[in-house]
């Protein structure tokens, strides 16, 4: 199995603003890290959820209603715990983000980069990391949001699994198909979430506390955060 060239280096951070893209309120824990460190060298963070998450994991009593409202305000809670600013929360429809609608995703994302003047950006990668379809569509419209509305020399970067995540049991996490981890000629920065940032990673995880039992399998590779740069805007 190749393994991925990994640059020692932390990913520097960002002489601005960050602004992470997420398809689902718990999606913010992929970038968590990161968002956390970029907080404590003073330079603002913002997450930006296209849906509330209203279709995902609920206990009995709980209508997608509600767990829609729920899962914002773990978002919320989880955003204060980074010391990111409150959260960017669209309703569209969870588990139904269709490449029919790209078009409205984009829009509302352009207008939300258009304000936060972010000078990095970042998505979740082409195949969604689990292969969500909400999160291929997520990923597909930051990038029309970075073209059309990111100021220049914004970054965008994703997201890779590591090495580390086929050692997860991820059957119920993946949406189908297998994990793609990046070959051995792919240029990867590697960062270890290093105390204070991986405390308050582990307590923003603890946030999303009506989705517990999926993010528990995450646990294992959530001291290393790998990213890929996509673009840079001239
Ligand atoms: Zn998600």
């Amino acid at each position: 199995m190749p393994t991925p060239i990994q640059i020692a280096t932390e990913l520097a951070i960002p002489d601005g603003p960050l602004l992470a893209i997420l398809a689902h309120p718990d999606d913010e824990l992929l970038f968590a890290g990161k968002a956390a460190a970029t907080k404590y060298a003073r330079q603002r963070v913002r997450f930006a959820s296209l849906t509330m998450g209203e279709a995902g994991l609920a206990g009995p009593e709980t209508n997608s209603r509600a767990l829609g409202h729920i899962r914002s305000a773990e978002l919320r809670y989880a955003s204060r715990i980074l010391g990111a600013d409150p959260p960017v929360i669209f309703d569209f429809p969870d588990g139904s983000l269709t490449p029919d609608h790209t078009r409205k995703y984009a829009d509302a994302l352009s207008e939300v980069v258009d304000h936060e003047q972010p000078a990095r950006m970042l998505r979740l990668p082409p195949n969604g990391l689990t292969l969500h379809p909400d999160h291929i569509e997520a990923s597909r419209a930051a990038l029309i949001a970075f073209n059309e509305a990111a100021p220049p020399g914004c970054e965008l970067w994703e997201p890779v699994a590591t090495s580390g995540w086929r050692e997860l049991d991820l059957d119920e996490f993946m949406y189908s198909g297998e994990l793609e981890v990046p070959g051995h000629d792919e240029l990867v920065v590697s960062w270890t979430v290093g105390e204070p940032f991986l405390e308050q990673k582990m307590d923003a995880y603890r946030a999303h506390a009506s989705q517990g039992e999926s993010l528990r399998h995450l646990h294992p590779v959530a001291g290393i955060e790998a990213y890929r740069l996509v673009a840079r805007k001239s």
